[in-house]
């Protein structure tokens, strides 16, 4: 089958309302991040639709040897396919393009820097020079409100030997990623298994930041591996191989810290596993 042209459509936005995190030590560059957001307009809600059996123009192979395609790359892989509340996907290569996302994202007043500091815990690091696969930014305490988020592409996903094929990546943007993008604009309902607001149990050190990146990670794992076994994705056996013992490692991770946790991480984590770690792949 042909590929489609594809149209452009009007990309809802909501930048500039959000609050939060993040990255201290970062120069606010909103200007770099927009233009690559008008290059890559494609990227949006909603891609064409492409048929399943296309040939990519681009092929995963091509777009792991020259760098300069995997943007086009990942706009023909996801062509047809329908992300809500996901801004864009876009690639970056340097990590500088995630940064300065997240920088946009600070909204004085919004959050204490006590909460500031809980987000920036685990975050900073991870982005420098690129080296991450793939990686949705959500923020905490604004989980549930409808906002968008964009999905950010490292240079791992091209380098490391995780995904061999296109259907590899499409299943961790379209499966496990959009989830991610999900739990930020329609919340989790395991954070009612707590009482609210959910926010407080980790200013006040009840349940851990790790916890939740965990809990949050079981049901976007747990969503792919459905998705992959219903046969949406033709993934590699590599591929499903290292993504069923993530899921697992992380769920027997989740059981073990129910002896170190306080009640309301206990109830948490108990929720979860209910929720996202009865299905056996
Ligand atoms: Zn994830």
């Amino acid at each position: 089958m042909m590929k489609q042209k594809h149209r452009a459509r009007d990309t809802p936005k909501t930048t500039g309302k959000r609050a939060l995190t993040i990255v201290l030590g970062f120069v606010c560059l909103p200007a770099g991040y927009y233009a690559i957001k008008a290059a890559h307009s494609s990227s949006a809600d909603i891609y064409e639709t492409r048929s399943n059996d296309s040939v990519m123009a681009i092929s995963f192979a091509e777009a792991q040897l020259f760098p300069a395609k995997r943007q086009a790359y990942l706009d023909e892989l996801l062509q047809g396919v329908d992300l809500p509340y996901c801004e864009a996907v876009l690639y970056d290569p340097d990590g500088s393009q995630i940064l300065s996302y997240r920088d946009l994202q600070l909204a004085p007043g919004k959050n204490s820097p006590h909460q500031n500091a809980i987000f920036l815990e685990r975050e900073e690091s991870l982005f420098q020079g690129g080296q991450y696969h793939i990686y949705t930014p959500s923020i905490i305490n604004r989980r549930g409100k409808g906002e968008h988020t964009a999905i950010f592409v490292g240079q791992k996903a091209f380098t490391s030997d995780l995904f061999q094929n296109d259907e590899d990546l499409k299943a961790a943007l379209v499966a496990h990623e959009q989830r991610h993008v999900l739990q930020y604009a329609q919340g989790m309902n395991v954070d009612q298994s707590v009482p609210p607001p959910f926010i407080d149990h980790l200013l006040e050190g009840r349940i851990t930041l790790k916890t939740v990146y965990d809990i949050a990670e079981l049901d976007a794992q747990q969503q792919e591996l459905m998705r992959i076994k219903q046969g949406e994705f033709r993934v590699s056996d590599s591929y499903l191989t290292s993504r069923r013992n993530e899921f697992y490692q992380n769920k027997s991770r989740l059981e073990t810290m129910l002896s170190f946790s306080s009640p309301a991480q206990a109830a948490y984590i108990k929720a979860a596993l209910r929720s996202y770690g009865t299905t056996a792949f």
